[in-house]
């Protein structure tokens, strides 16, 4: 506790959060934690690893979906019916023990006038993808970004994934698959809609 305490101080760098050698020394101290020696050859790099790993699989809290979205958006001469990106692989990681969970995102919006380029859907998944998340906030924070920003009529959201803190501890319960929706504007208030986006779901598989 004392060392946890040590490697801790209770005012964080300037910047807010910790500095690269406090979260190296917190990696060290969840080493001896599970059991190992951090001072073995084999451990000594991991910390730094671990900590430019985490930059990396945690950078969503550095983006805005606003900023990857933009302000501007192209105008398409009449097009007015569903934009699907089906499949969009993600990596996350759970809220509750930041262990992975691995899915498939399906974005599917109806356009009033404007549509997104299509690889800005796949960037949002990533940003809110890249936090740690729970897979029902992380489908509405993606149907909420992209209705906020391009104003459609309807946006649907599926997300499909697998947990690995239920592959791997507790209940062990492998390859099994959560599904969840958001739905927004006409996807929410047709079911006809509805039901021409999971018919699109499932007519491409
Ligand atoms: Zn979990």
């Amino acid at each position: 506790m004392d060392a946890i305490v040590k490697n801790f101080p209770a005012v964080p760098a300037a910047d807010g959060r910790p500095s690269q050698k406090e979260a190296e020394d917190a990696v060290r101290v969840l080493l001896r934690w599970a059991g190992d020696d951090p001072a073995r050859e084999g451990l000594l790099d991991t910390p730094a690893r671990v900590a430019k790993a985490y930059k990396e699989l945690f950078s969503g809290y550095d983006l805005a979906a606003e900023d990857v979205l933009g302000r501007t958006f192209e105008e398409v001469g009449g097009y007015d019916d569903i934009v699907l990106v089906k499949d969009i692989p993600f990596f996350s990681h759970c809220e509750h023990h930041m262990v992975p969970i691995i899915g498939k995102a399906h974005v599917a919006y109806l356009p009033a006038g404007k549509v997104l380029g299509l690889s800005k859907i796949a960037r949002v998944v990533d940003i809110f993808g890249r936090r740690l998340q729970t897979q029902e906030t992380m489908t509405a924070q993606i149907a909420k970004a992209i209705d906020d920003t391009l104003q459609p009529r309807g946006v649907a959201v599926m997300i499909e994934a697998e947990h690995m803190c239920m592959a791997m501890r507790g209940v062990q319960k492998q390859g099994s698959t959560t599904l969840t929706t958001t739905f927004t504007g006409v996807f929410k208030t047709e079911p006809a809609e509805q039901a021409r986006f999971m018919t699109m779901l499932r007519g491409f598989k």
